[in-house]
């Protein structure tokens, strides 16, 4: 409760407390300025009733401010949690497609604007064969390993990188700001971490895979741009067989010509 009532922002008790007070501070000042100014003189005064110029706002001010503010405050608390499930996928709790669009698009435009850190990569993970585990388990254990599978990429990236979930069994990850020679190391960890993990679905052991797409980007580009190479070369990796990491890098004069 204390940490609340010390958070200005428009989250917490505090701004309610501070704008109330504020508030009710004008309505004082207010008062004194309509009972010490006359209207016949033009002529300034000390006021008739100096008390009731601070007893009243201050009985009425507070509560009035209070109310508005609060319910102000309730408002953003409501938008905030509908932002959260809108754009949060409601099986794996990572973002949903639209959402990680939006935060790809979002960090594309920054970048844009920038001298440094331009680098960056986007991944497609698609899970190897997946309508055989629909088959043998049922739809509830796919949805099992859909939610082992985020749990799995999500800890083999950093915190700050995001995971999104773009379709059926179908994930991306963008690896802001990081080095083109770090990629396939990331996209083959996330890779051998999912065939390595023994995953338990209704009491039986299951192995699953997945193939990894990606793309290396140094300039800027668009998400769309970007996960149609990515696409490509996931395609390229189930073609090769699956369970395999395929990346390609934009850097080059041909790559960078084919993306824009
Ligand atoms: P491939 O290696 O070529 O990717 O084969 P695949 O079987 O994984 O690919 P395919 O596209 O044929 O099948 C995808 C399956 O994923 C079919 C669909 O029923 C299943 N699926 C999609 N979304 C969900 C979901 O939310 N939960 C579950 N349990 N299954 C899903
Ligand atoms: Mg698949
Ligand atoms: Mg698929």
């Amino acid at each position: 409760m204390a940490k609340q009532i010390m958070d200005l922002s428009t989250f917490g008790w505090g701004r309610v407390i501070v704008l109330s007070s504020i508030g009710t501070l004008c309505c004082i000042a207010v008062a004194f300025a309509i009972d010490s100014y006359s209207l016949t003189t033009g002529a300034w005064r000390w006021g008739e009733s100096p008390l009731n110029n601070v007893i009243i706002p201050l009985v009425l001010a507070p509560p009035f401010f209070g109310y508005l503010l609060g319910k102000q405050r309730e408002l953003a608390i409501a938008h905030r949690e509908l932002m959260i499930v809108a754009s949060t996928d409601a099986l794996t709790l990572c973002l949903n497609r639209r959402a990680f669009m939006a935060m790809v698009d979002g960090f594309l435009d920054r970048v844009a604007n920038r001298k440094t850190e331009r680098t960056g990569a986007l991944l497609v993970i698609d899970v190897d064969h997946f309508k055989l585990v629909n088959d043998r388990f049922g739809h509830d254990g796919g949805d099992e390993a859909l939610k082992l599978i985020v749990q799995i990429i999500k800890g083999s990236v950093r915190e700050y990188d995001v995971v999104g979930r773009i379709g059926g069994e179908e994930f991306s990850v963008l690896l802001p700001g990081v080095s083109p020679d770090t990629v396939g190391k990331v996209a083959e960890r996330i890779r051998a971490a999912v065939y390595d993990t023994e995953l338990k679905l209704e009491g039986e052991s299951c192995r699953l895979s997945v193939s990894v797409g990606g793309v290396v980007f140094e300039r800027d580009a668009s998400f769309s741009e970007l996960y149609r190479f990515a696409d490509q070369r996931l395609y390229a990796a189930k073609r090769n067989g699956r369970n395999r990491v395929e990346i390609i890098h934009a850097s080059s004069r041909e790559d960078q010509a084919r993306i824009h």
